[in-house]
This record gives C-alpha cells, sequence and structure tokens, in this order.
C-alpha cells in the first residue's frame, strides 16, 4: 500500500514554524476561535459543494443532507471537525493547506514587521483560517475526499506546524473533510462536550448548516446519536416577505438578551460591490447599561453568517446604540480584526447606510404612529439627543426627529418637535427660542420666560442634562436660530414700547443705578443693564453671548470638569418695585443688603447655588422684618 499511498514528506514553503508561532502568541487570548475558523471552512465547503452540484447533481453522491460533525475522543485527546462538503483532491491539499505560503497567510508573511504591535493587526487583516487550530494543538491531521472522486483517492495530511508536513493517498468513502486536532497537554478544557457546544452556539448559531454533536447518553446502553448543537437558520438571510413578525421577535430576544418585544425593526439585503445583509432592532426598553462607556452588545457583526464580534460603536454610532441586530457581510474578511473596522471603506458605507436606515425607521415611526413614536422618545430620546453633536452630517435629520416640552403646554412631556414649534411660530418671527435648565419645574417658572410669556412667544423648555451639550452643537433647524432666552440680548419685535422722550429723561437715572450695583457686587458680575426680557420679576441672570451657560458651567462641575469662569450678567427690571426700592437707597449698608438680595434671588430663580446662603437668608430676614415697620 505504501508505494500506492505516494507518501511524501515535504517542506513548508516558509519559515511556518516561526509564523505560527507568532500566530499562537497573538491569538492565544481568544483560542476558542479556532473552532469557529474550522466551523466556517466546513460551512464554506458545503457552500462550494452547493454551487458546484448546480451544474453536476451526482457530486452529492447520494448524500445531500450537508451537515458538520464535531467530535471528541478524551483517550486520544483530540478534536474533530468533519464535513460532508466539497472535500479536497491531493494537489488541493497541498495548494491550499500545505502551502502555508497561500492566499492571506502569504501577504501576511510578506507583510510581517517584526514589531508586535503592528503584527497583530495584520493577522487580523490576513486571517489565519486553518492554522489557528495549531493555537490549540500540537499536531493536526485532515483527511480529505473530493466530491466526485472515487474513494481510493482520499488524502491524508499531518504535521506538527513546523518545517514540514506529510501527505498520502489514503481509502476514504466518505466525501468531505475531517480535520482532527491532537490537543497541546494544556489545553484539556476543549475536551468537554459543553465546552465545546457553548463555543458552537456562541459563534456559529446561525450558520445556516447543521452542527452536529453526539448526545450525552443518559442510560447504560443507550447510543449517543447525532444531534443539532446550533440554530442553524440565518434569519436575516431569508426574504423578508416569508419572515413572520413573530419570528422577528424570536430573534430580537435572540440577539438582545432581551425578553420584551422590539418597537420596530428594519431589514435589508444589499447586493453590488459590497455585499450584506442588515437586520436592525429599536428596542422597547432601555438596557440596563444604556449610559455605560463600555456597553456592549449593540450590532453584531457577521462575516458569511459566521458571527465576528459584537461591535456596536463600528457599525453604529453612540447615539444609536440602543439599536440592536446583525449585519453580515460577504466581503470582509473572516479574521477582520476591530482595528481594520476602525479604517474600513466597507464598514464605513455599512455604518452610514445602518445610520440612515434607523432613521428613516424612526420618521416613518414618528409619522405614522405618533403614540409609539413617544414611546420610543420616553426611554431613548435622551441618547438621540447626543445626534447632532457626533454626526453633524446627519444633524438636521436627526433634529427633525427631537422632541421638548414647550411653555405652549403645561405638561413636562417632550411631544414638540422643531417643526411643531415652527408651524407656530408668530407672524415675523425668525428664531427657535429655548432655555436651558435643571428640571422642568425650574424652567416653566424662570424669569427670563416673562417677556415672551408676555408676547406670546412659545419657548422649548430643555431639561435633560443633555440638551445643553444639544444646543452648543445645533445652530439652527430648517434655517431658524436656536436662541436661548438666557443669553445675550434679547431683541424682540415691537419691544420698544415707551416712547422715546421718557426714555431719555430715565436713561441718565437708570445709569447711575446700574453703576452702583455694578461697584457693589463687584467680580461676581460681568455688567449690570436694564433687562427686556423681565416683566414680574425684578431680576435675572443671563449669559453673555459667546460664553457658556450659567447651566451647563454647573453640570460640567457637577461632572468634575473645569468649566471656564464667565461671571453673568445682572439683568435688572428697572420698572420694577424692589428695583426702584434699591435705586432710592441713600444708606451704603441697606443698599448693600438689597444688591445682595437682588442678585441671589436672580441666582436661585436661575437654578443656582448661593455662596453663602446663611447671609442671604438674614438678610432677607431684615427686609421682611422691615415691610411691617
Ligand atoms: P480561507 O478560509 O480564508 O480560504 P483557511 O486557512 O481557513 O483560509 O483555509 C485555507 C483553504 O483550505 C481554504 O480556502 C480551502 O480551500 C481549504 N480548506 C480548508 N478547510 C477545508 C474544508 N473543510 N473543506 C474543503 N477545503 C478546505
Ligand atoms: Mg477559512
Amino acid at each position: 500500500m505504501s508505494a500506492e499511498a505516494h507518501k511524501e514528506t515535504l517542506e513548508f514553503k516558509t519559515e511556518v514554524s516561526e509564523v505560527l508561532n507568532l500566530v499562537i502568541r497573538s491569538l492565544y487570548s481568544n483560542k476558542e476561535i479556532f473552532l469557529r475558523e474550522l466551523v466556517s471552512n466546513a460551512s464554506d465547503a458545503a457552500e462550494k459543494l452547493r454551487f458546484e452540484a448546480l451544474g453536476d447533481d451526482e457530486l452529492y453522491e447520494s448524500d445531500p443532507d450537508l451537515r458538520i460533525r464535531v467530535s471528541l475522543d478524551k483517550d486520544a485527546r483530540t478534536v474533530t471537525v468533519t464535513d460532508n462538503g466539497i472535500g479536497m483532491s491531493r494537489q488541493e491539499v497541498m495548494e491550499t493547506i500545505g502551502t502555508i505560503a497561500s492566499s492571506g497567510t502569504k501577504k501576511f508573511v510578506e507583510a510581517i514587521t517584526g514589531d508586535e504591535s503592528e503584527d497583530n493587526r495584520l493577522i487580523g487583516q490576513f486571517g489565519v483560517g486553518f492554522y489557528s487550530s495549531y493555537i490549540v494543538a500540537d499536531k493536526v491531521t485532515i483527511e480529505t475526499r473530493r466530491a466526485g472522486l472515487t474513494s481510493e483517492h482520499g488524502v491524508r495530511w499531518e504535521s506538527t506546524g513546523e518545517a514540514e508536513y506529510s501527505i498520502e493517498n489514503i481509502e476514504r468513502p466518505e466525501r468531505g473533510t475531517s480535520i482532527t486536532l491532537h490537543l497541546r497537554e494544556e489545553e484539556d478544557e476543549f475536551l468537554d462536550s459543553w465546552r465545546l457546544r457553548s463555543i458552537i452556539s456562541k459563534f456559529s448559531d446561525h450558520v445556516a448548516l447543521p452542527i452536529q454533536m453526539l448526545s450525552e447518553p443518559t442510560e447504560e446502553d443507550a447510543e449517543p446519536e447525532w444531534e443539532q448543537v446550533n440554530k442553524g437558520t440565518a434569519l436575516w438571510m431569508r426574504p423578508k416577505n416569508e419572515i413572520t413578525e413573530e419570528e422577528y421577535n424570536t430573534f430580537y430576544q435572540h440577539v438582545s438578551h432581551d425578553f420584551s418585544e422590539p418597537l420596530a425593526h428594519v431589514h435589508n439585503r444589499v447586493e453590488g460591490n459590497n455585499e450584506y445583509s442588515s437586520l436592525l432592532y429599536v428596542p422597547s426598553q432601555a438596557p440596563y447599561d444604556l449610559y455605560d462607556p463600555n456597553q456592549k452588545h449593540g450590532v453584531k457583526l457577521y462575516v458569511k453568517r459566521v458571527f465576528i464580534m459584537d461591535e456596536a460603536d463600528k457599525l453604529m454610532p453612540r447615539f444609536l446604540r440602543f439599536v440592536k441586530g446583525v449585519v453580515d457581510s460577504d466581503d470582509l474578511p473572516l479574521n477582520v480584526s476591530r482595528e481594520i473596522l476602525q479604517h474600513n471603506r466597507k464598514i464605513d458605507s455599512i455604518r452610514g447606510a445602518n445610520v440612515k436606515r434607523i432613521l428613516g425607521l424612526l420618521e416613518k415611526m414618528a409619522k405614522n404612529d405618533a403614540e409609539k413614536y413617544q414611546k420610543f422618545w420616553e426611554v431613548f430620546g435622551t441618547v438621540l439627543k447626543e445626534g447632532p453633536a457626533e454626526d453633524s452630517a446627519n444633524a438636521q435629520r436627526i433634529a427633525g426627529l427631537l422632541r421638548f416640552a414647550t411653555t405652549a403646554s403645561d405638561s413636562s412631556e417632550q411631544t414638540t418637535s422643531f417643526a411643531d414649534y415652527i408651524e407656530r411660530m408668530q407672524e415675523g418671527q425668525d428664531k427657535i427660542y429655548y432655555l436651558t435648565a435643571e428640571t422642568w419645574q425650574a424652567s416653566k417658572n424662570s424669569p427670563h420666560l416673562e417677556i415672551f410669556r408676555k408676547k406670546g412667544i412659545e419657548v422649548l423648555l430643555l431639561t435633560d442634562r443633555v440638551d445643553e451639550w444639544l444646543v452648543s452643537n445645533l445652530a439652527d433647524f430648517d434655517g431658524k436660530a436656536l436662541t436661548s432666552v438666557a443669553r445675550g440680548d434679547i431683541d424682540l419685535e415691537g419691544d420698544k414700547e415707551s416712547d422715546d422722550s421718557e426714555e431719555k429723561k430715565d436713561e441718565k437715572e437708570n445709569a447711575v443705578v446700574l453703576e452702583r450695583l455694578k461697584e457693589m457686587l463687584g467680580d461676581k458680575v460681568k455688567e449690570v443693564r436694564a433687562s427686556s426680557r423681565l416683566v414680574d420679576s425684578p431680576a435675572c441672570l443671563v449669559a453673555d453671548e459667546n460664553d457658556m451657560s450659567q447651566n451647563l458651567a454647573r453640570i460640567l462641575k457637577q461632572m468634575g470638569q473645569d468649566a471656564p469662569e464667565s461671571p453673568p450678567i445682572l439683568e435688572v427690571n428697572l420698572d420694577h418695585l424692589l428695583v426702584k426700592r434699591v435705586a432710592d437707597e441713600e444708606d451704603e449698608t441697606a443698599f448693600e443688603d438689597l444688591a445682595s438680595i437682588l442678585f441671589d434671588q436672580a441666582l436661585l430663580a436661575e437654578g443656582g447655588r448661593l455662596e453663602d446662603p446663611g447671609s442671604f437668608v438674614k438678610r432677607l430676614n431684615q427686609l421682611l422684618l422691615s415691610l411691617g415697620s
């Protein structure tokens, strides 16, 4: 038989042991991927057979049920992956397996730089495929027979992954390939059937081919049977019109580990030079880690039905991190690494399309089912508000999806869109006015709103933390500038009510009061000026045109970050009795008390914290007592 067998021992074409050492070293922390690679090759082999059999039915050799089997032999310390796919001829084994210098691996070898971190990156890029077996095995045996060849054309290939391999012909009735890993001493963990099952289910549940393992016999004499251990259907690959709502929901629960029903999904197949399928869901509940910067499980990346990674941030931007689902690419390499995803044009274009699909889905929901959209908004609105800052290209589209509380309603519910606001704008109004504050309660009674109330101009009330971030990254909507009612000068149409001559007369007196107040308050304020926004309140604080809002400065400080010290402007309502009283006060100490109260209450009304609350209370009590006398 030995002559027949053509046993040869051949050298690998490159320094294979060197390459393998590198592979083992850099992939060791992820060693279970060997099974993913072998299963993926087996599944490729099945797909090749299916394809070739399209033209030649004989290739099925009366064994048309394609499947993958994983078995283990504890005594021999081996794990074997067997498929009944296309198989390999002797020539093919030598060309593909025997030549580490083939395909991706060759490019990898050529590109090796000796710089470890760079090489780790390259391994991902070029893929190690079959050779990842050597992470856990010190010897690998392949037995294979190509579909269509007779049984004596089987081939056995064997190598310890050092300088050489052997290859010989064998008798092999079964079509396809079986790959046996002789486990290294320290890799006993893979001799555990449950361990293997869990790896298969983790990586290959949606390999559209049954992956079978022998059942664990329950009774002494029971014969173990082959049973399927993966789910075996790639739902996202099936045509939309054949998938029931129920199936979509079950799959959502599988990918999301969330037992509630999703709010909506969008399922697409893209053909062309970047082929992929995507199935994306908007959940109805927030995950516990929605605000955890390390939050994972977003959209899973598959390549040709094989699970590659959870990679929320590469397939979906942060502001859509609540989206769950699957992207399955036909064009990315199986060993694509996180590093490569960072700068991959195909991924960028998939991500861009994902964003558009989700925005489209939300727009449709908002339009056709406002109630559902409101549910979405309550759960994920604050996350979506990060959008305009993160994705300026889509800022206007995202802005169109935002909802706010408003002075036009008595409720704190965020239901008003920019479009609603614009529709209700007054004749001649060209700005969208908003107020940021810490709570809705605080915002709705803010002195800053007084002139707007009086004139019947609606103001959006922004009281989520992220709102400050939003408005500093969104200058306008539909050409209407977003304008804070608590910043800069407010000039409202028809604002000048008093007639000019009277104003002139008062101006001088007023200037004196303002000056006196500024002198008294010192560095606490940037300026003291007459207000055009107050009606009922004596004073308020506003930010200068280009300064950070007081609310944002407070948020930053609470988060332990530096906020620039820009003192606010004190605006006073010169028509207010209290201000007139301050203006008329001749006693310096009494003036100081009144001025302090004026400033402190403006700060309080704005949601600020008093530096010296005790003194404020004392002064206020004095003032109250003086009322009676
Ligand atoms: P890749 O899968 O990216 O081509 P691999 O290193 O995983 O790289 O596999 C190298 C080659 O070996 C495959 O392209 C295929 O030709 C061959 N091969 C590996 N496993 C099998 C198998 N189970 N059946 C048939 N051919 C296989
Ligand atoms: Mg492969």
